[in-house]
């Protein structure tokens, strides 16, 4: 499936990040990894770790390279420490009723306040 392809999207947001066509504010990049801080950030540590190649959600990522989804996961931990977080979650909105909204797989990296949960 088209969506699920590895391959740069050309409709893709998060390509675009990637491919430094809409500008960001990238806290970490790795060869195969992005990070980048949340236009809209729900605490005061929110960042977005992405792969750089396209899979558009987590699940359809960790079919096709689990590899990459540890390289996603690893660097949400060195996320953590460069923002100095103790406590911090991470979220894979997968699918549009979880709320997922940018169909290119991506870790949200939470931190800096208190969370609740459940979430909403
Ligand atoms: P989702 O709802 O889990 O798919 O998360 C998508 C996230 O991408 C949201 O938290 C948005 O605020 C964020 N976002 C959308 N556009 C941009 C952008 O251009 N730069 C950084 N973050 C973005």
């Amino acid at each position: 499936m088209a969506e699920e392809s590895a391959g740069a999207q050309d409709d893709c947001l998060f390509c675009k990040i990637v491919a430094g066509q809409v500008p960001a504010t990238v806290v970490r990049e790795t060869d195969t990894t992005l990070a980048f801080r949340d236009i809209n950030p729900q605490a005061p540590t929110h960042v977005l770790v992405i792969p750089k190649a396209h899979h558009k959600d987590a699940a359809a990522l960790a079919a096709a390279d689990p590899a990459l989804a540890a390289d996603v996961l690893r660097e949400t931990r060195a996320v953590a420490e460069d923002e100095k977080l103790d406590s911090y979650r991470i979220v894979f909105n997968t699918g549009s009723d979880a709320g997922q909204t940018v169909f290119h797989t991506h870790a949200h990296v939470l931190g800096g306040r208190g969370l609740q949960w459940p979430p909403g």
